[in-house]
């Protein structure tokens, strides 16, 4: 059986920040800083969307006085993709700025892996300084209400959810990150989530500077690099080069493959 293809966007909902570079490029680069966006990402084929991370929910992006934030379900409408109608969602991690916007997909099944969801929910550590700055206690609350329904699937490692769509888990940066496998007409694409900010990380083995396990991480780049087709093929979570080294489909959207 041929799968079809899936095509694969990448959505900028708020930056340019500006960062120490050492903070995507750990203790690398100490005296220099860089430049990040923050994406959604839409995988479509066939009748099916999958929205990968749901961005940042309005009221926390003002909170957080977040530059340049579009709501991620606007940045949406411009593929004429309604938030609303959206029925499948996959949240790489539960940091704030890829999972805090969930409300805005109020139909969507949530993919997620089991021991993200029961790190952040569950253990304690997570109520620490170093994760609670990440987080959000607001949309983890309203995650939180949702374990036990149709709505969320928690998934233990790594699983194929549709054909030409995998989630990989990819720990490091935190304890249950995924990235997604995806079928695409140059083949097999990751989109990688934060396993790694920057396009380059995936090349120098780099990871970020915000860690959980250095050694899994370690172990989640070779799995990376193992499943896609080329190193070409895999997508970082927040490096500016998503927007400008591909075809512009609408604005602050680009098609990745
Ligand atoms: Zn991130």
């Amino acid at each position: 059986m041929t799968i079809p293809p899936y095509e694969i966007y990448a959505l900028k909902y708020a930056g340019p920040f500006i960062r120490p570079a050492s903070m995507v490029t750990w203790f690398m680069d100490m005296d220099k800083t860089t430049q990040i966006h923050y994406y959604i990402f839409a995988i479509r084929g066939g009748k099916e969307t999958f929205i990968v991370d749901c961005g940042c929910a309005p009221k926390l992006a003002q909170e957080r006085n977040l530059a340049g934030y579009v709501n991620p379900a606007e940045a949406l409408k411009r593929i004429d993709i309604d938030a609303k109608e959206v029925q499948n969602v996959v949240a790489t991690h539960i940091h704030f700025d890829h999972i805090s916007g969930l409300e805005l997909f109020p139909q969507a099944t949530i993919y997620l892996q089991e021991k993200e969801f029961n790190f952040w929910m569950k253990n304690p550590i997570a109520q620490r300084a170093p994760f609670l700055h990440t987080t959000d206690p607001v949309g983890n609350h309203y995650l939180a209400g949702l374990e036990g329904t149709s709505r969320l699937k928690l998934v233990r490692g790594d699983k194929r959810i549709r054909p030409g769509i995998e989630l990989l888990l990819a720990p490091g940066h935190t304890p249950g990150l995924q990235a997604v496998a995806v079928h695409t007409a140059k083949g097999t694409a990751i989109l990688g989530s934060d396993a790694a900010h920057v396009f380059s990380s995936y090349r120098t083995d780099i990871p970020s500077a915000i860690i959980t396990d250095l050694i899994a991480w370690m172990k989640s780049y070779d799995k990376i690099r193992a499943k896609a087709s080329s190193l070409d093929l895999i997508f970082p979570g927040h490096d500016p080069a998503l927007l400008t080294n591909y075809p512009k489909v609408a604005e602050d959207v680009s098609r990745l493959a």
